[in-house]
């Protein structure tokens, strides 16, 4: 078993294009692999609390085995639980590495679905954004904000129309989420307060094209009635929202290719983690030239939906034993670079473990843990935020969980050298 390029709309395996890894990848194996693990999760918070429980039996269960008290036991456990969410964080946040789609020259390859940090929930720029889609090898993208358009007049006037597009994202009075796509800059809030039929009606008026992303996500109205609506086609994978099964994918597949709509595959992607396994690529149009593309839309005319992947088991089983069965997807697919960083760690490790240097600076993990979360506190509340002070993810979010695992990580460190 391993992972796989193939093509959503066909069914079929991909033979023209390649996924290539920068060399970073195989140095850092042990945390991106950790990372395309962790962005593959269907449903994020379930297989976070599955992680978490089982870090704590195994504490626990090795605590029994060496005899240890009460105490010693919550520490440990408490420092394992804080490792674990600091390399989460880590992966989610900082760019590590990522799969680089191959085409043949002069295909264009479109994420149509994407956000900055002038979304409130998004955490990264514009230009970050910029270099996300060019390292995974799109050759443009559509910046949908929620409910407004105001991040595309931030990239900059180069990047415009030729590198990305302008479009949002709004939930309508009936609360189904709809991206709109665009030829050229519009004010969002006329599409807001307004019905699924409204926003379509509007939208196909200004020469506009809407598509529904992650049905899945909510089921609002069936495909038919959003069809009836006027609805241009659908996204059939979201990087972002996971849950939808193959086999209803595959009837969502046919149900546009029955009614001749649009099929569309994106990152929806908020800055969170530098990965993605989707690209979708266009036929008969040229890179970095907006008109075609948005005669695409129009047209409706059939795209290709490229995804990495293996096929792996969902469902409450699976996220009850969540850290076991990653384990056994993540080295049924492992490749020899990635055997071979990932040996390369551990013998790092086993040497570095004879000196006594080595046990001298383990002691100071915990503050540099710590104080590095707190660093990254201040990067987002006084850097980032006063960029975009709608922004609420940043510091209703991030910032409050990264300061609470940073403060435990100083409250450990002095409980485990008073132990000491
Ligand atoms: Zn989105």
């Amino acid at each position: 078993m391993h992972k796989e390029l193939f093509d959503l709309v066909s069914g079929q395996p991909v033979t023209d294009c390649t996924i290539v890894w920068p060399a970073l990848r195989y140095i850092l194996e042990p945390l991106t692999g950790f990372a395309e693990y962790i962005l593959s999760f269907t449903r994020y918070i379930v297989q976070l609390v599955s992680w978490i429980a089982w870090l704590m039996i195994v504490t626990a269960g090795w605590a029994i085995v060496r005899k240890k008290t009460l105490r010693d036991a919550g520490v440990n456990g408490m420092g394992v639980v804080l490792f674990f969410l600091t390399v989460v964080v880590v992966v989610l946040v900082f760019p590590l590495s990522w799969p680089r789609l191959v085409t043949p020259s002069g295909t264009a390859v479109v994420d149509f679905h994407s956000h900055t940090f002038y979304s409130h929930d998004g955490i990264k720029s514009p230009t970050q954004s910029i270099a996300f889609h060019r390292r995974l090898g799109y050759t443009e993208f559509f910046v949908t904000e929620h409910g407004h358009t105001n991040g595309f007049p931030q990239f900059s006037a180069a990047a415009q129309y030729a590198t990305v597009f302008p479009g949002m994202q709004v939930s309508t009075k009936e609360r189904v989420s709809l991206l709109i796509f665009a030829d050229r800059q519009f004010d969002g809030a006329e599409f807001r307060d307004k019905t699924v039929s409204q926003v379509i009606d509007l939208a196909h008026r200004y020469g506009f094209v809407v598509v529904c992303p992650h049905w899945w996500k909510w089921r609002y109205f069936s495909w038919d009635e959003l069809y009836k609506k006027g609805i241009d086609g659908f996204e059939i994978y979201n990087a972002g929202y996971r849950n939808f099964s193959a086999e209803e994918r595959a009837r969502l597949v046919q149900f546009c290719r029955d009614n001749h709509l649009v099929m569309l595959g994106n990152t929806d992607w908020h800055g969170w983690g530098s990965m993605t396994d989707v690209w979708t690529v266009v036929p008969g149009v040229t890179p970095g030239v907006g008109a075609p593309l948005m005669q695409f839309l129009r047209e409706h005319r059939s795209s290709r939906v490229l995804v990495n992947l293996q096929p792996e088991a969902q469902g409450t089983l699976r996220y009850f034993f969540e850290p076991f069965c990653g384990a056994y997807y993540y080295f049924s697919a492992i490749t020899v670079p990635q055997a071979c960083g990932l040996m390369g760690w551990i013998i790092v490790i086993v040497i570095a473990g004879r000196f006594s240097w080595c046990a001298q600076f383990r002691r100071l993990i915990p503050q540099i843990f710590g104080l590095g979360l707190l660093a990254l506190v201040f990067y987002c509340l006084f850097i980032w935020l006063p960029l975009r002070p709608e922004n609420t993810i940043l510091n209703r979010l991030l910032a409050p969980i990264i300061a609470v695992i940073g403060v435990l990580w100083l409250v450990y460190g002095k409980v485990q050298n008073k132990k000491n």
